[in-house]
């Protein structure tokens, strides 16, 4: 048996090798406990530091470590996605290269996979958001809130994409091919028994987050653009709504000038709905633009990531 793990590097210098002798000394005993070998697939996105020459490196020391470098970067998504391609093992791990994922859970998940028959995929959930500035925290709630509400998947609150998996959903995760790739959605749309555990919060171990509060949001819009199509009914629905409103108010003046012979007034009321009528059709056809947009890029078939060297 082979446990393939993907690690996603951008900019990880100092946090390579940490990683590395972490993972390392977890999957040993499952060597020997359960005959499962294991291969490192380190993926470096474009890393601007010495990250691609530090897993150079780490390759010629032991046989187990895989790297491929990317030409640019092209996201955290397109790097499990190239990881995922690569894979040779029968189980699947992904898992972050900060430590801020123990890589003592690697272990854990994989012996709750192995115990419980009927599952295909362990993940973990952090137990807390602390640490975490409060406003970031608000918004991952209602993220994860609203699209429990607005998309047929079922996503976890806290769950990211540190877990371990069959090669049966990991073939099922590589057969969707969409350019915009949201991970967190995809392996929920795949479905497949999910078993969960814990961990808890860690620091990062060295250098800095890449995911600043703008980019997460850009981030969740993709998600909820990319798992449902709710905004677009939601523009559709006030749009007939404004139309109905419409039409009841001009009925109502058409009979008031009949009945009362009353001129009709109103000037700043003419201003205020044009306005409001005209920010909701660019706000509508701003929604609309998003999706085409998407499907712009999609038609496009670019591949989802380039790789200037590999050891594979
Ligand atoms: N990462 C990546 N490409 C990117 C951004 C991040 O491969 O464009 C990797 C990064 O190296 C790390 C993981 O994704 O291993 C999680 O990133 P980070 O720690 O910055 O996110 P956070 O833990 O703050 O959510
Ligand atoms: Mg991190």
């Amino acid at each position: 048996m082979l446990l393939s793990i993907i690690i996603p590097c951008y900019n990880e210098f100092g946090n390579v090798m940490p990683c590395y002798e972490g993972i390392a000394e977890n999957v040993l005993p499952l060597k020997s406990k359960y005959d499962l070998d294991a291969e490192l697939i380190f993926v470096d996105d474009g890393s601007t530091d010495c990250t691609a020459a530090k897993l150079r490196e780490l390759s010629l020391q032991d046989k187990r470590v895989k790297f491929i470098v990317f030409s640019r970067n092209f996201g955290k998504e397109a790097a499990i996605y190239a990881g995922l391609s690569y894979a040779a093992g029968d189980y699947i791990a992904i898992i972050d290269a900060d430590l801020q994922h123990p890589p003592s859970m690697i272990s854990t998940m994989f012996e709750k996979l192995l115990d419980d028959r009927s599952l295909d995929c362990v993940a973990a959930r952090r137990l807390s958001r602390e640490g975490e500035p409060v406003i970031r925290s608000t918004f991952a709630h209602l993220f994860y809130w609203l699209m429990s509400r607005i998309s047929d998947i079922k996503m976890q609150d806290g769950s990211g994409d540190f877990r371990i998996f069959t090669r049966k959903m990991a073939d099922s995760i590589l057969s969707v091919k969409e350019y915009n790739r949201f991970s967190k959605g995809l392996f929920a749309w795949v479905g497949f028994k999910t078993g969960w555990v814990e961990y808890p919060y860690a620091e990062r171990f060295s250098g800095s987050t890449k995911w600043s509060f703008l980019k997460l949001l850009k981030y969740s819009f993709e998600g909820i653009t990319a798992y449902s199509t709710l905004p677009l009914a939601i523009s559709s629905f006030s749009g007939l709504l404004f139309c109905f409103i419409s039409i009841i108010l001009a009925l109502y003046y058409a009979l008031k000038a009949l009945i009362y012979g009353e001129a009709v007034a109103g000037f700043p009321t003419l201003i205020c709905v044009i306005l409001l009528v005209g920010g909701l059709q660019l706000f509508c056809m701003g929604i609309l633009g998003e999706y085409l947009a998407k499907t712009y890029l999609e038609t496009k078939n670019r591949p989802k990531f380039i790789i200037t060297e590999s050891n594979f």
